[in-house]
């Protein structure tokens, strides 16, 4: 069983002088018994390696980005390359333009780009673009899907769907909340009866078209069809939240695999190949809302920078190899089947959800297919299913909300030893 010594102690420096330890509160252990995190060392291709000495299998994948590996040859040499060429320069640059060709390219719906640099200022891009376009101010948004950490979006739902939200997070104004309307995932219903409601008040519906932040959840056939239909029914804009899964299922959207098309995009994460960025994009002439063609502002000083756009491009080239996806998700397979057959031998109330590399396992008999149904499942287990995993060297998520992402630099023999790992927890910690 490993050791993390070193990590406890500087967990103990950390926490004076880095606000909770952490520059991420979903970084803390909190959710899994507020053990002092493992303070990694050094990542390299599916691995990381720890202060102690430990090494990790990883499927943490940075919650999402690295679906490469970390550390690969191409990015990395993209990147050095780049660092000798300048990494910010306030300019247009030549990469900016090729990697906004290139995305589009997978994502044709996204006629117009632009670069910031989290998913964070994309997605809160998009809603004053559906704002200024529309001239409306509510959004409706669905239960359990994050999309980063401005105000409007850190709002919780209200009792029903002709509810308004109320804050999520203190300092964010009930007056923000009040342009929210929160309804579950998966529920036409809800959604219709909120349009009813407030009808031609909504600008925009703001979607993850397949969640990846109650683990993985797919949309019932028709969802995602039934969304577009009464959104454009009553006026409003559909934004997809790709954030997590563009590239992620295919070289292209979740829009593109499900062939179901938003008004506008946000995107981030696997985009960067590891570094920060988002972007958004979209019909060309409601992207023509944002200055300098249009009256909505939105700038950044690192928005394109010539780092990110040498890693993204290096990234997407990795992707577009033919096969990649396909491999991806035979791993991915093998992974689930071989911890659905522990499941069943060990006798463990749990259930997975996959989508090609990346899955969740929930400590429930009941499928999820919406947010009240992840928030039901066992957070105990999960705990000492996760403390299991990092005792014996799997390293994952320490929220039973997060998924496991598998990347191209996974082997089967990687696959193999984790089914082990996962076997020892089930047999001796359950
Ligand atoms: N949208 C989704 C769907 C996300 O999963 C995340 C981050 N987990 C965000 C937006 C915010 O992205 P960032 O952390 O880069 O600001």
């Amino acid at each position: 069983m490993f050791k993390h010594e070193n990590s406890e102690k500087l967990r103990q420096r950390s926490e004076n002088i880095i606000l909770g330890g952490v520059n991420s509160p979903s970084r803390s252990y909190k959710a899994v018994g507020g053990g002092a995190p493992v303070v990694m060392d050094r990542a390299e291709g599916a691995y990381f390696y720890d202060v102690d000495g430990n090494k990790y299998i990883d499927y943490l994948s940075a919650y999402g980005p690295i679906i490469t590996g970390h550390a690969h040859p191409h990015i990395h040499e993209a990147i050095v390359h780049q660092s000798a060429r300048g990494i910010l320069y306030g300019t247009t640059t030549p990469l900016e333009i090729e990697f906004a060709e290139k995305i589009q390219h997978a994502m044709p719906n996204l006629e117009r780009i632009r670069f910031v640099n989290s998913g964070t200022e994309a997605v809160m891009t998009t809603i004053r673009v559906a704002r200024a376009y529309t001239n409306r101010n509510k959004i409706i948004k669905f239960e359990g899907c994050y999309h980063g950490h401005s105000d409007l979006v850190l709002v919780a739902a209200g009792s029903g769907p002709s509810q308004l939200g109320t804050p999520d997070s203190a300092g964010v104004p009930q007056a923000v909340a009040s342009d929210v309307i929160t309804v579950p995932f998966n529920n036409l219903d809800d959604l219709e009866e909120a349009f009813d409601h407030f009808k031609d008040e909504i600008a925009g519906v703001l979607v993850e078209p397949i969640v990846g932040n109650f683990g993985i959840v797919e949309p019932h056939e028709g969802f995602l069809e039934g969304v577009n239909k009464i959104a454009h029914e009553n006026g409003a804009l559909v934004i997809y939240d790709e954030v997590i899964t563009a590239f992620r299922f295919m070289y292209g959207g979740a829009q593109d695999l499900l062939n179901v098309k938003p008004d506008l995009t946000a995107l981030g994460k696997i985009i960067g190949g590891g570094t920060p960025i988002g972007a958004y994009g979209g019909k060309k002439e409601i992207m023509e809302s944002v200055a300098p063609l249009g009256p909505a502002y939105q700038a950044g000083t690192m928005a394109g920078n010539p780092l990110s756009m040498a890693a993204g491009i290096a990234c997407l080239e990795v992707l577009e190899q033919d096969g990649v996806y396909e491999e991806i998700d035979k791993k991915g397979k093998m992974l689930v089947d071989g911890i659905n057959a522990l499941i069943k031998k060990y006798d463990i109330k749990a259930n997975i959800n996959r989508k090609v590399g990346a899955f969740s396992i929930y400590f429930s008999e009941d499928k999820v297919t919406e947010y009240k149904g992840a928030e039901n499942t066992d957070g105990e287990s999960f705990a000492t299913f996760f403390n299991g995993l990092i005792k014996r060297g799997v390293m994952i998520a320490p929220s039973k909300y997060e998924a496991w992402f598998i990347t191209t630099a996974h082997t089967y023999e990687d696959i193999e030893e984790t089914l082990k790992i996962v076997e020892d927890v089930f047999k001796n910690d359950f």
